[in-house]
């Protein structure tokens, strides 16, 4: 997740999330350790409607107990494994689509963005895109449920919908392993700012996230911003990768486009 505060983001301070950094409660680059549970619990942003749990930036975690289990994996260590582009890795398996769903990821775009609607339409055009050139991927928006584009629609993989937590996070999305109620993109409106990032690099980030990749500065080589262990090295480390947070000792911009390595990764991924 992406999680921009105001011009915080663009000085380094945190980028789709909370965690590492987000909230005006944590410093840059701060990991989770040292922290106990209840003071971990006090500054990750609960979203009002869905009751969803926001940290490391813009990572989405459904209940109370998952918070509290990737919390302490995220102090039960720094990552050990080797491996750039990050899939995430649970319970002995990669989390990611089948090739035939890998075709077929379906979403709306809310027409509750009213003005923006046709900048977030083009946007996701733009980002869907660069992930299709990868690998055997293929992203379709079914206009026909974009004024019944919620959570609920069970018409569509995923909704793109507008969110109003006041800078929280840019954006947040979901991983392939997530429910339906909390599969979708929620773009804040601080990401239509005049001071944020683009909307197609956030939007080319998030949709990692969907595709199963990790947040690249999770990895050991990073030195900062470390989350857990659950994730498998596609390819080497990449510090420029569109999955990692240029606050966390990244070496890319706010542009967050797909390096050679992530296309590598996600060419691995979905071959
Ligand atoms: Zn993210």
């Amino acid at each position: 997740m992406l999680d921009l505060r105001s011009m915080a983001v663009l000085a380094g301070v945190s980028l789709l999330g909370s965690a590492c950094g987000g909230s005006e409660a944590s410093a840059p680059d701060k990991d989770v350790t040292g922290m106990t549970y209840e003071e971990f619990r006090k500054v990750t942003f609960q979203e009002p409607e869905s009751g969803v749990f926001i940290a490391f930036g813009d990572q989405a975690y459904e209940s109370e107990e998952l918070l509290r289990e990737a919390f302490e994996q995220a102090n039960s260590g720094l990552g050990t494994q080797r491996g750039a582009l990050a899939v995430y890795y649970s319970g002995g398996q990669d989390v990611k689509w089948s090739a035939s769903a890998a075709l077929n990821i379906t979403y709306c775009v809310s027409s509750k963005f009213g003005n923006n609607y046709s900048k977030v339409v083009s946007a996701m055009n733009t980002a869907t895109g660069a992930w299709e050139g990868a690998g055997r991927i293929n992203f379709i928006h079914v206009s026909a449920q974009d004024s019944n584009c919620t959570a609920r629609n069970n018409n569509v993989v995923f909704d793109v919908s507008p969110v109003n937590v006041n800078g929280q996070y840019l954006a947040r999305a979901f991983f392939p392993n997530s429910s339906r109620r909390s599969r979708n993109v929620l773009i804040d409106n601080s990401s239509f700012s005049s001071g944020a990032p683009g909307l197609d690099g956030i939007l080319r980030h998030e949709l990692g996230h969907t595709l199963g990749f990790r947040h690249e500065h999770t990895r050991p080589e990073a030195g900062v911003c470390f989350e857990d262990n659950q994730w498998r090295g596609l390819t080497p480390y990449d510090s420029g990768s569109v999955m990692h947070y240029p606050q966390c000792n990244g070496t890319n911009t706010w542009n967050l486009t797909l390096t050679n390595l992530d296309k590598q990764g996600a060419g691995i991924l979905y071959p």
